[in-house]
């Protein structure tokens, strides 16, 4: 049977990467490619779209759709640009759809997605942690399954099948670190970008790299795990595994755990996503504990690495609370990515935004609306502070 399929965020890390799974599975002649999407890079996208002989291409950007347009002549792609037109191309009709877009931007589209009825593997973690629970909803309402692409997700999500959630204890979400592992706070002051951008074991997009430096990477996991497997905060713990092999671990009743192993490579969870609810053959690295010798594991350091104490407020306050952490995290990367704060300046003014906005935020609860305007908000304080000059 072929499939219809649509990638959301298909230029980026883990775009391309499922690209290159549906490239492999056959392509076109495998999959009716419905809508494929993008953002800057009109070229790439353009290039996948045709080779994918996809219905619709559409770059997020509204002044790059003359470029969209150009690139796609002699082809029978459609063309389109803006936000609007990505939730229109989630919104058509496919059975499988990867929501890869960065950051809270992927939200709206997501909810598209959702109510497909179909599968929905979902990388964009940002709108389980700005709507975990208008997402669940939007997806039980119309039958959607939920794949959790994220690879510590998906690994929880392996270990759950055919167990009974009553009987889970607690979720072990592993960490490998990031590039700053083992440093104190001090001695991450002066930073530059292309460190914080050089993860020591996996290859993404720049996002989720310097989320990872900071462990906001790992703060929005575990956000995404209370919704995704209803979780109480005290459920949820987080372990540095520099390795980065044990990819989550699930602890039962009966004090058994069971963990997912697999090499670093997203192509795995992808893929399980993608083959779900099969096993096939997929083009990663065997693992070979021969060589792998060691399995390291130890606690996180909640000092140098602030995320992962700021996350437990969150957690604690519900509502629409994850909408001001994530969106307080981008703007203040952004003015990181700009050159306009420090590295350690990014968590103060997560902190700073919490202090501000979460009572209101978890008293807001989630609607969409509720929650891009308290994201909204929430940019808009930092910013402020940002150009105020608020420093670490
Ligand atoms: P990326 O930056 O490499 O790619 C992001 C994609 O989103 C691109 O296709 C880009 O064109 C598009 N995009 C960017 N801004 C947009 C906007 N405003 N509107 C619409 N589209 C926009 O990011 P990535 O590393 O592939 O990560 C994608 C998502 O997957 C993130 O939520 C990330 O946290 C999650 N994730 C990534 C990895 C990984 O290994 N890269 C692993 C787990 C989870
Ligand atoms: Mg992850």
């Amino acid at each position: 049977m072929v499939r219809r399929v649509s990638v959301l965020g298909a230029t980026g890390s883990i775009g391309t990467q499922t690209l290159d799974l549906i490239d492999r599975a056959g392509g076109a002649e495998a999959f009716d490619v419905i809508a494929l999407t993008g953002h800057s890079n009109v070229a790439a996208l353009a290039e996948a779209a045709i080779r994918l002989r996809a219905d619709v291409a559409v770059t997020a950007d509204l002044s790059k759709l003359d470029a969209l347009r150009e690139a796609l002549s002699g082809s029978d792609v459609e063309a389109a640009a803006g936000p609007d037109a990505i939730c229109e191309a989630a919104s058509r009709p496919a059975d499988w759809t990867m929501s890869a877009i960065v950051g809270a931007a992927g939200l709206a589209p997501t909810l598209e997605a959702a109510q497909q009825g179909r599968c929905l593997a979902l990388a964009n973690k940002e709108s389980m942690v700005c709507a975990g629970d208008l997402l669940n909803a939007v997806c039980a309402e119309h039958g959607t399954t939920l794949l959790p692409a994220d690879s510590e997700h998906a690994a929880i999500f392996q270990c759950l099948r055919g167990e009974t959630a009553r009987e889970v204890e607690r979720v072990i979400i592993t960490a490998s670190g990031g590039p700053f592992r083992g440093r104190t706070r001090d001695q991450m002051r002066d930073v530059t970008l292309a460190e914080a951008v050089a993860h020591p074991n996996w290859d993404m997009g720049q996002g989720i790299s310097i989320d990872s430096a900071t462990m906001f990477n790992k703060a929005l996991e575990v956000i995404e795990a209370k919704y995704l497997f209803d979780l109480r905060p005290d459920q949820i713990e987080v372990i540095v595994h520099p390795q980065s092999i044990v990819h989550s671990m699930i602890g039962f009743a009966d004090g058994s755990i069971m963990a997912q192993l697999g090499p670093p490579d997203m192509r795995g969870a992808i893929g399980y996503c993608l083959n779900y609810p099969e096993r096939r053959d997929l083009p990663v690295d065997r693992l070979d504990f021969a060589k792998l010798a060691s399995l390291d594991f130890h606690a996180p350091d909640l000092d140098a690495f602030p995320a992962l104490r700021l996350v437990r407020r969150v957690l604690d306050a519900g509502g629409a609370a994850g909408a001001v952490l994530n969106a307080a995290k981008e703007a203040a990367m952004a003015g990181f990515v700009a050159g306009r704060i420090g590295f350690l300046a990014q968590a103060d003014l997560v902190e700073l935004a919490l202090n501000a906005l979460i009572d209101e935020a978890a008293r807001a609860g989630q609607t969409l609306e509720a929650v891009l305007d308290i994201d909204q908000r929430t940019r808009s304080f930092v910013e402020q502070r940002i150009a105020q000059g608020i420093e670490q």
